[in-house]
């Protein structure tokens, strides 16, 4: 996509309480040639909008969830993502549990060394695993699009790295083979990652509503 411009006044929702997001999102839509205007993407928090429980079952339920909840709350389009680590040999556990693996919310050295642990006897062939990521866009007027992104990797042993969070220390990404999620720059990763992916393939229809003329 070549640089696109947004309307100087347009303004979307991004469906988190995370400052860190804001700037990884604009940071992968500015890549993709989506160049939102000062304050055109401010925060569920920001705005002052609820968090709606996460009780979906899949990475898009969750999404669209959060992004409906803040589209109806501030009558603006609306963003949101949803995302966790799919390991296969667990079935694609701890996916929608990533955040709460071992049992408290956020707590990503826990859910880090709860996984090792459970996975300690398993062998490198079968240690793949892949972050995965949803990306929802919600319109007042009742648009709703949905984009996946994947990023593959095989699981370490023991975590490398100090970028990133989360389960970063531990996948080796399959696109670079050697290092881990953590050990990438932000822009390493976000060119490659689950959520630069979906993100970059939601971008068209994010630019449509913020272009879109108004009714
Ligand atoms: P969220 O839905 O993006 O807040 O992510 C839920 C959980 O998935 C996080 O708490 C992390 O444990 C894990 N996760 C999601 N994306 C990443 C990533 O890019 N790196 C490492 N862990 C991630």
């Amino acid at each position: 996509m070549t640089s696109s411009t947004v309307p100087p006044a347009a303004r979307i929702v991004l469906a988190t309480h995370n400052l860190k997001k804001v700037g990884e999102l604009r940071a992968i839509l500015g890549a993709a040639g989506l160049v939102l205007p000062d304050g055109g993407l401010v925060t569920s928090g920001e705005v002052g909008a609820p968090e709606p429980v996460e009780n979906g079952v899949t990475f898009a339920e969750n999404a669209l969830i959060k992004a409906r909840a803040v589209c109806a709350a501030t009558g603006l389009p609306a963003v949101a993502d949803d995302s966790g680590l799919a390991v296969d040999v667990l079935g694609g556990a701890p996916g929608i549990f990533s955040a709460r693996w071992a049992g408290r919310h956020g707590d990503d050295v826990a859910n880090l060394e709860l996984l090792l642990g459970q996975l300690a006897d398993v062998r490198p062939e079968h240690r793949q695993a892949g972050f995965v990521c949803a990306a929802a866009l919600v319109t007042p007027d009742g648009h709703e699009e949905v984009r996946l992104g994947e990023m593959r990797g095989v699981l370490a042993t023991a975590p490398r790295g100090t970028n990133g969070f989360g389960y970063d220390p531990i996948l080796v990404v399959d696109e670079d083979g050697d290092r881990t999620a953590a050990e990438l720059s932000p822009e390493e990763k976000n060119a490659i990652s689950h959520r630069g992916r979906a993100f970059r393939a939601l971008a068209p229809a994010i630019l449509a509503t913020l272009t879109a003329p108004a009714t």
